[in-house]
């Protein structure tokens, strides 16, 4: 099948699925999203829904997002609307602001086209990646340069039909993920497309058509040209969706997991027990399920998750070396970050917090006078202590500790008082004796 960008397939005669034959109603689209459709609609352009809010109403789900297709360019959106800001520099796309909403209206693209007097080296990498793609194209046209069959179906809101140009309908109803076009040449063009495939067959149970997953095993290594600031934002919707376990999970699967976390993989792989592999997946379970319960979660904790495995062994092979607690925490956790923004960006507004929260491990063992009731008082005290709780269940800290600590949290100041140990005596200071250097039969 041959159906890029300009080669279009001969035949390429869209379904139009009847409003009587579908699910979608608009009682079931924002009202930020329908004034957008109608607005666009009422001034002659053609008005689309698409992407995932198209898929998700169909599969009966909420979708997170509604985003508009349209034949109007960009400059012409903004005339049509007060609030609407163009942004974005590969592809121009208009925001518009609709009370607190903002929907993303796109004007209709054509594929992999190069631009008029370009030529193909100078639109594409070596390795086949897209670096400009912004040609405006047809309804059609737009349809083909998505990603997946079942991201490329269009809520009509002249006569509210579907448009299926690339059998996206039957695949959402057999639960396929089926990359539009040719596969490798699709990921080849946005390695991310790799992340995404994941990512939507996680979140929707879906399973990943084999001409499809075949490449994943073999292009991973393309990720590595991609920002990574581009890959900080996929990892939040990896691991932040509500679908860590199973996004983890099929990572793993096809070994993508190590472009993106190449410490905490090389880590995982090393260990024998398990633990430690056990210890990521009950992280992300408690990140599902907090989201699950609509509980805040922070890529501070998750990032502190993730990479606690090599933070904790580079620590003891500091500690091995001669260094305090305190300092090998201080280094290792800075080696560890400088390491993994490499791979994907990591704010500092969240790395900060991350470090706080290793930090703090150790001087959760501190129970004596003062120590604990100063903590407490931490503003990232709670987060340390969730990730006590976390270690503790896998069996890395020990559970009397993690136990103590939800004691006194919860008891009152009496009962506190006795559950803390008079401070240690300060030993006296004595003037510090010179040392005979080690020599090897002292070792
Ligand atoms: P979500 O529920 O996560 O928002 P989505 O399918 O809407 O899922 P978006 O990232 O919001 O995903 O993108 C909107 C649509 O734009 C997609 O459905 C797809 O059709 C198209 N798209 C997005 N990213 C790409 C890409 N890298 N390559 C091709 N098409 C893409
Ligand atoms: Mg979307």
């Amino acid at each position: 099948m041959t159906n890029q960008g300009d080669i279009l397939p001969a035949d390429a005669q869209p379904t139009r699925i009847p409003r009587p034959e579908h699910a979608i109603s608009r009682a079931n689209i924002s009202s930020s999203a329908l004034k957008v459709l109608y607005r666009l609609k009422e001034a002659g352009f053609q008005s689309y829904l698409v992407g995932g809010g198209v898929r998700d109403l169909l599969l009966g789900r909420e979708p997170k997002d509604f985003d508009v297709g349209t034949d109007a360019h960009p400059e012409e959106v903004r005339q049509l609307f007060r609030g609407c800001r163009l942004i974005g520099r590969r592809f121009r796309l208009a925001h518009v602001r609709v009370g607190r909403d903002i929907i993303e209206v796109a004007t209709f693209r054509a594929g992999s086209d190069l631009l008029p007097g370009d030529d193909a080296d100078s639109a594409l990498s070596e390795e086949g990646r897209i670096l400009r793609d912004n040609v405006y194209g047809t309804l059609e046209e737009d349809a083909w340069r998505r990603d997946f069959t079942v991201n490329a179906l269009y809520y009509d809101i002249n006569d509210f039909s579907v448009v299926d140009y690339v059998g996206g309908l039957e695949d959402l109803k057999a639960g396929t993920l089926r990359m539009i076009g040719d596969p490798e040449q699709r990921y080849r063009e946005d390695p991310v497309r790799m992340l995404r495939a994941v990512r939507f067959a996680a979140k929707l149970g879906f399973r990943i058509h084999p001409d499809s997953e075949k490449p994943l095993w073999e292009l991973g290594h393309l990720l590595a040209d991609i920002p990574a600031a581009r890959l900080f934002e996929e990892v939040m919707k990896l691991f932040l969706g509500g679908c860590a376990v199973s996004s983890f999970e099929l990572l793993r699967h096809y070994d993508l997991f190590r472009y993106l976390f190449p410490l905490t993989d090389e880590a995982l792989s090393h260990e024998e027990q398990g633990f430690p592999i056990t210890f990521v997946a009950r992280a992300l379970d408690n990140t599902d399920k907090r989201l699950a319960e609509d509980k805040p979660v922070t890529p501070a904790f998750l990032y502190a998750a993730l990479l606690w495995e090599p933070m904790r062994l580079r620590m003891q092979e500091l500690v091995q070396q001669g260094s305090g607690e305190l300092e090998a925490a201080q280094i290792a956790g800075n080696e560890v970050t400088v390491e993994q923004v490499r791979s994907t960006a990591l704010p500092k507004r969240f790395s900060l917090p991350m470090r706080e929260i290793w930090l703090l491990q150790s001087r959760l063992e501190r129970r004596r006078g003062k120590a604990p009731y100063r903590l407490l008082e931490h503003p990232r005290f709670r987060a340390a202590y969730d990730f006590l709780l976390l270690r503790s269940e896998v069996g890395e800290a020990p559970k009397e500790l993690a136990d103590w600590w939800t004691s006194f949290q919860t008891l009152n100041e009496s009962e506190r008082a006795g559950m803390v140990e008079a401070p240690a005596q300060k030993k006296r200071r004595r003037r510090p004796r010179k040392r005979k250097p080690v020599t090897r039969s002292d070792a």
